[in-house]
């Protein structure tokens, strides 16, 4: 029987992509891929030559029927999306979740991710991280999805943030978590004009509004872990006095 491969490809630099993902793409079948012309441009860097076939968000529950005849004939296909690892923030989980109902093997082909490669550059420390990906569209509802990860303590926020909604999503960012909190905007991660930059989520519309290209270009943001609240109910007067005097020390 067939198999799928789900294939991560590059997020930028058409070089990160490991040495299995080009034996894969140059072995299977058929390549199942976002945008075909996308595709091709890596592909053709690297000399593959394979059949490229769409399985994009819109005709995903049909594809699932085709690649799976493809699997039934003893053909092999590999999944890829236009950056990155597929069905993370991509298309990708309702045709592996159909494949894989179907009895046939699914071998992931890890590689390039634009959170993963954010955190390991960002300096952020942190325990845990929380991905979220990409918020909604509109500011009430957005707002509102942020306010449900105020209580994630001890775990940096990982988002996806198209560049012509940065401005506004930070803004709500600011409002529901405070000035304070560090942002790590990791932006056009291993192309030319790579940016990494921390600061206050109060200092941040004021660096990004300070040149015109920080605003253009892929972005992920993250937003640096903070401690939970100390219980200080349960103290008895003379413990909150000692406590008092010790975070006056540390401030
Ligand atoms: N599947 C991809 C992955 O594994 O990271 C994510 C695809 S998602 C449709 C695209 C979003 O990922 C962009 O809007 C941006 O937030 C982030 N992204 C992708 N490439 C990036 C890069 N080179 N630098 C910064 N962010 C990037």
């Amino acid at each position: 029987k067939g198999i799928l491969y789900v294939v991560a490809t590059p997020i930028g630099n058409l070089s990160d992509i490991t040495l299995r993902a080009l034996s894969i793409l140059s072995g299977v079948e058929v390549i199942a891929a976002e945008h075909v012309q996308t595709a091709h441009k890596l592909l053709s860097r690297h000399g593959i030559t394979t059949r490229v076939i769409p399985v994009h968000q819109h005709n995903e529950n049909s594809a699932v029927g085709k690649i799976i005849s493809f699997l039934n004939n003893n053909q092999s296909v590999a999944l890829i999306t236009d950056a990155g690892t597929p069905a993370i923030s991509d298309p990708g989980a309702k045709l592996v979740r159909g494949v894989r109902e179907q009895g046939f093997n699914v071998v992931p082909i890890p590689g390039a991710n634009a959170a993963i490669s954010a955190l390991s550059a960002s300096g952020l420390l942190a325990p845990h991280f929380f991905f979220y990906g990409f918020l909604p569209v509109k500011s009430a509802e957005r707002q509102r999805r942020l306010a449900a990860l105020k209580s994630l303590y001890a775990c940096i926020l990982v988002f996806y943030e198209a560049p012509h909604r940065i401005l506004e999503t930070v803004a709500d960012m600011a409002r529901t978590f405070g000035t304070e909190r560090d942002v790590t905007f990791a932006r056009e991660l291993t192309k030319v004009f790579e940016t990494i930059h921390t600061c206050a989520l109060g200092d941040a519309i004021t660096w990004l509004q300070a040149d015109a290209n920080r605003l253009r270009g892929e972005f992920v943001l993250l937003l640096a872990a903070i401690e939970p609240p100390l219980q200080t109910e349960f103290l008895n007067p003379q413990a909150e006095q000692i406590l008092a005097i010790l975070q006056k020390d540390l401030s």
